[in-house]
């Protein structure tokens, strides 16, 4: 969701980013349901001719609730000072992310070639600053700056108003305006904490720029992650996030720290799956050490060997058994927690080690692979239970369950059994009795 179409990218993710922002992704996945193209034209009509007195009437209503949070009336006046609903807002917040994105695609798109030229530049550009970083945090400089070139493309994003809106009128467009009570819920929640952020006079609000959903400057992050995370790096006084290098990174490697980073240790490696593995023992549920998992005959595919064999793994397959494989370490959870995606946190692990001078992965993605969108995960679902493996919900969702009887298909009839769902196993079940 950038540039435009890269930084888009990134505003989904930043709409899946933080656990109140993981409410986006759900939310819209409910709305999947129930949403045709007609329905969101019916509803940008609706919404487009706002009552500019009704819109005033409903700011009004927030006023003792912000009061209570000991925003000041002139705070609160300046904030909304030429505020009007966004009815762009509602447009992104009603449209439908595509899930049938391969991960490749969305990982080759994020760590490009460009993005590691100027994700080298602005290493060197910021060493000293980095430095102290690290010193103070002891979070990996390479990840921050991975992570940094993921949100916003090292801030080259934020200039450009087309992407990043003024956060108040964005927060009460979806406060006011959002389509469910829980998105309603998201906008006031991030409203307040905005204000209050304005009432600490960390930033004024025409600078208080983000994301259609309130996701923040450089480093994107929403008001609530602002106040519990955001540091004043440089020290003078205002945690700057949007126009503060030195601020907003630092504000990255404090939340990294404080979601559990390790020092000196990485995010996970790539690994190599020995013939007739057993792919039922991917997923956080199957983590193992290390030394188990080479017991199993599983190595970094470098040759190298794991340099703490008591660490617990898990295994991660994002494209089947003909794509790369990882096992993921703590460091990988802290990722997460910035983004609760996992090709995401790939991307930013990956993006990192490619700063640090690493390579491409060594196994390819399956590029010829086509994926399937949600009715024909349900197709595929019916056909399986039609066959009588254990389907318990045709929900077009593939968790455990349905990978389960995936591979259970895939063993039947002699296919590799890493229960990854695609065209091929579609066409397959469709076409054979
Ligand atoms: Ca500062």
């Amino acid at each position: 969701m950038r540039c435009s179409k890269f930084y888009l990218g990134g505003l989904m993710a930043l709409a899946m980013a933080f656990p109140s922002a993981m409410f986006f992704s759900s939310a819209s996945r409910a709305q999947s349901l129930d949403i045709t193209s007609l329905d969101i034209t019916s509803l940008i009509t609706q919404t487009a001719p706002f009552s500019i007195s009704k819109y005033n009437r409903l700011v009004e209503g927030l006023w003792p609730e912000a009061r209570a949070r000991g925003i000041s009336r002139a705070t609160f006046d300046r904030a909304f000072a030429g505020v009007v609903p966004d009815p762009g807002v509602l447009r992104k917040a009603a449209k439908q992310p595509e899930f049938t994105t391969p991960p490749w695609h969305y990982i080759n798109k994020r760590v490009s070639e460009k993005r590691i030229g100027n994700g080298l530049e602005k290493l060197a550009e910021f060493e000293g600053l980095l430095d102290r970083i690290e010193a103070r945090y002891g979070v990996d400089r390479y990840v921050v700056v991975a992570i940094w070139g993921m949100e916003s493309s090292y801030g080259f994003i934020l200039d450009d108003r087309k992407i990043v809106k003024p956060v108040i009128q964005s927060l009460s467009t979806l406060a006011f305006y959002g389509r469910s009570k829980r998105r309603k819920k998201f906008g006031r929640k991030q409203l307040l904490a905005a204000l209050q952020i304005l009432e600490a006079r960390d930033t004024t609000p025409d600078r208080m720029l983000g994301s259609w959903a309130g996701a923040m400057g450089h480093t994107q992050f929403i008001p609530t992650t602002y106040l519990a995370y955001a540091v004043d790096f440089d020290g003078d006084g205002r945690r700057d996030i949007w126009d503060n290098v030195a601020d907003a990174l630092g504000s990255t490697a404090h939340y990294l720290k404080k979601s559990g980073w390790k020092t000196g240790q990485t995010w996970g490696y790539e690994v190599k799956l020995p013939r007739g593995f057993n792919y039922g023992l991917t997923g956080r549920r199957n983590a193992r050490t290390l030394a188990q998992w080479s017991t199993l005959g599983v190595g970094r595919v470098s040759a190298k060997t794991f340099p703490r064999p008591t660490d617990k793994a898990w295994l991660v397959t994002l494209a089947g058994a003909r794509g790369p494989a990882f096992l993921m370490l703590k460091n990988f959870r802290s990722i997460l927690r910035y983004n609760n995606a996992t090709s995401y946190a790939v991307a930013v692990g990956h993006l990192a080690d490619r700063l640090r001078g690493g390579g491409p992965f060594v196994q390819p993605w399956p590029e010829g692979d086509r994926l399937l969108g949600r009715e024909k995960r349900k197709d595929l679902q019916r056909l399986l239970r039609a066959r009588g493996f254990g389907i318990s919900a045709i929900d077009g969702k593939i968790g455990p369950n349905t990978r389960k009887a995936i591979r259970a298909y895939q063993s039947r009839v002699g296919l590799v059994p890493d229960g990854f769902a695609t065209k091929a196993l579609l066409d397959r079940l469709l076409h054979s009795s």
